[in-house]
């Protein structure tokens, strides 16, 4: 059985990444309309510009979640097979500490065997594999999306990394993404600070960090960071410094939340710069994980 990943152009010039069983049925469905609520919807004719196949549902899965972090270049190289442009892209992304490449292992390996990455016989020539008329520049994916459904897809992702977090590196979870004007995803962050003996690693310095590099800038200008936890003074204080637009939180911290619970510096009118501010966004998933967290550290031995 195989599970493909697939990328479709719509009428707008915008990109839709999707995953399925059946290529040919789910292709149906989408040039047809019969999706409920999806995307692609109201920007038909579709183009197909991408598919390939994996062995499982959670390798596809995890290649999807990471082709739709992807700049709209890099979805762009990926569906032209432009294999030198895409290993340039994923250079500079990997360079801003992001991005593990399999995918872009997976389109070398293909490219190199110009089989799938099953290895078993290609099956999908009904299925172009090709790119089809895709020049001009695409608009971003997300913008017609309702801004909840935006903030609550950032905010799921943030809480992958904070979960990262507790699980690669037994810290706090707390996880943090930064997305440019445009919705796209320019860093990702989450609690450093006993494995990088850094004081200063909160995931949201971690992904401004990341960020910046990204852009070029220290001014993170325009951009949405969205954190798991209520940032506190210090972060709250870089994230002026870097003149974020809006930040977006989950669960509040009593203790030493700085965007209103014991401080209010995001907002303070004595600064020259003022983020907007939200606060609870899937407060109960986050808060429930960081006090699993700590009533597991609670239970262990010291030491
Ligand atoms: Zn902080």
């Amino acid at each position: 059985m195989s599970f493909w990943v697939y990328i479709l152009k719509c009428s707008d010039g915008s990109f839709y990444t999707g995953h399925t069983d059946d290529l040919e049925h789910r292709m149906a469905q989408h040039q047809a309309g019969e999706i409920a609520g999806c995307y692609t919807h109201v920007r038909r004719p579709l183009t197909l510009i991408f598919s390939q196949d994996f062995p499982t549902r959670e390798s596809a899965l995890e290649s999807e979640i990471q082709i739709k972090k992807w700049s709209r270049a890099k979805k762009q190289a990926l569906a032209d097979q432009d294999w030198e442009r895409l290993q340039l892209l994923a250079r500079n992304r990997q360079a801003a500490g992001s991005d593990r490449g399999s995918i872009l292992r997976q389109a070398q390996d293909h490219h190199e065997q110009g089989h799938g990455s099953t290895g078993s016989p290609r099956t999908d020539l009904e299925v172009p594999w090709k790119t089809r008329g895709s020049t001009g520049s695409p608009r971003t994916d997300s913008l017609s999306m309702p801004t909840e459904a935006i903030d609550e897809h950032r905010m799921r992702h943030a809480l992958a990394l904070a979960e990262r977090a507790e699980r690669e590196d037994d810290e706090i979870p707390v996880g943090a993404v930064v997305i440019d004007a445009n919705g796209e995803v320019i860093g990702e962050g989450w609690n450093r600070n006993i494995t990088d003996r850094d004081p200063t690693a909160h995931a949201e310095i971690v992904a401004m960090r990341q960020a910046g590099k990204a852009v070029g800038n220290h001014r993170l200008v325009g951009c949405t960071l969205y954190v798991t936890l209520e940032p506190c003074a210090m972060c709250a204080m870089a994230m002026v410094h870097a003149r974020i637009a809006r930040v977006v939180y989950a669960a509040a911290d009593p203790k030493t939340g700085a965007a209103g619970s014991v401080f209010d510096l995001l907002r303070d009118p004595r600064h020259n710069h003022r983020v907007e501010v939200q606060g609870g966004l899937l407060a109960e998933k986050a808060g429930s994980r960081l006090s699993a967290y700590f009533r597991r550290k609670r239970g262990k031995p010291a030491g």
